[in-house]
């Protein structure tokens, strides 16, 4: 299934600069992105990376045509050090998340409660399946996961059924989940909470929260001044870990609010380019409904001298 890239206009627009020389297209996919920042700036090189080997595979033959000025990388984002080596500073970073089209549209991922499929939901097809990981979870550990990343109601009530479908071995496919769902809910699941049980089911298997946060913690550092960073979330959780790390990345003093006098001596490193969320126009979310729940903010690295 072809991956049609979300809000592309957007993300040229914060991403590409003319300074831009290298940018780390760190969810590369099937590289809609990266095509579009390659044919925005002639003298741009992209750093493509994923976890998903199958995406790459993709991206490879899409971005054939630009040569050497793409290099692809298999692994997490989150892997900073290795994925930039000898190449130098950044002066763009795109991190687009969520799943591909590609990875919802085959069946054998698991990443779809539309499509009959072994109850996988590994990004890199490393690790525990979904399968195995609640079948080592406890019931409440999965409450909790169905709590926080989807905010599912009657969480604990789905866990249980959840949890007995997989200790008596009934708890193989992506329809024996819905059926557990089913079960505890007593009746037709509505599409809204099918999704977000899986999509909560795969963002705590992936670490995809946690991977964001390793992330936002090092990336400053491998940045050229001036570098623009450019995040498109699709889940209210990431986007505001995103609008966390603007906000104190964009602010001088971060000391508690009541503190006579400044003492953290912390200087704002960024600038931030959205004032408010960007979300996608309703023309393109017509058009792809992948662009539905689409977040977009974008900041910029404080050239050297500007920092106040
Ligand atoms: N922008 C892409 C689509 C990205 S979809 C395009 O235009 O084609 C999100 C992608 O992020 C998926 O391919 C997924 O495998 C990848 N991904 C998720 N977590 C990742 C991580 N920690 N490191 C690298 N890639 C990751």
């Amino acid at each position: 299934m072809n991956h049609v890239p979300v809000m592309t206009r957007e993300v040229v627009h914060y991403l590409v600069y003319e300074k831009t020389r290298l940018v780390l297209d760190g969810t590369v996919g099937c590289g809609g992105h990266a095509r579009a920042i390659l044919e925005a700036g002639p003298h741009v090189g992209i750093i493509g990376v994923d976890r998903d080997v199958r995406a790459l595979r993709v991206a490879e033959r899409s971005l054939a045509p630009y040569g050497s000025r793409v290099r692809l990388v298999e692994g997490s984002y989150t892997e900073l050090p290795t994925i930039t080596g000898e190449s130098g500073k950044l002066d763009g970073v795109l991190l687009d998340f969520g799943v591909s089209s590609l990875q919802l549209g085959d069946s054998s991922r698991g990443f779809s409660y539309l499509l009959d499929g072994s109850l996988d939901m590994r990004m890199s097809g490393m690790g525990p399946t979904a399968a195995e990981l609640i079948g080592r979870a406890s019931e409440m550990d999965i409450a909790a996961v169905l709590k926080n990343y989807g905010e599912v109601r009657g969480a604990s009530r789905i866990a249980r059924s959840i949890k007995q479908a997989s200790a008596s071995n009934r708890l193989v496919s992506t329809s024996d989940l819905k059926r557990a769902i089913e079960a505890a809910i007593g009746g037709k699941s509505a599409p809204a909470l099918l999704s977000k049980v899986f999509q909560a089911i795969r963002i705590a298997l992936n670490g995809e929260l946690d991977n964001i946060r390793v992330f936002l913690d090092s990336i400053l550092k491998y940045l050229n001044p001036g570098a623009r960073l450019v995040f498109v979330s699709y889940h209210s959780l990431e986007d505001r870990m995103i609008k966390e790390f603007f906000k104190r990345e964009g602010s001088g003093c971060i000391c508690p609010p009541r503190t006579p006098v400044c003492v953290c001596g912390h200087a704002a490193s960024l600038e931030i380019l959205t004032r408010r969320v960007v979300k996608p126009a309703e023309t393109e979310v017509n058009e792809n409904p992948r662009a539905r729940s689409a977040r977009l903010r974008a900041a910029r690295v404080i050239p050297r001298g500007n920092v106040e």
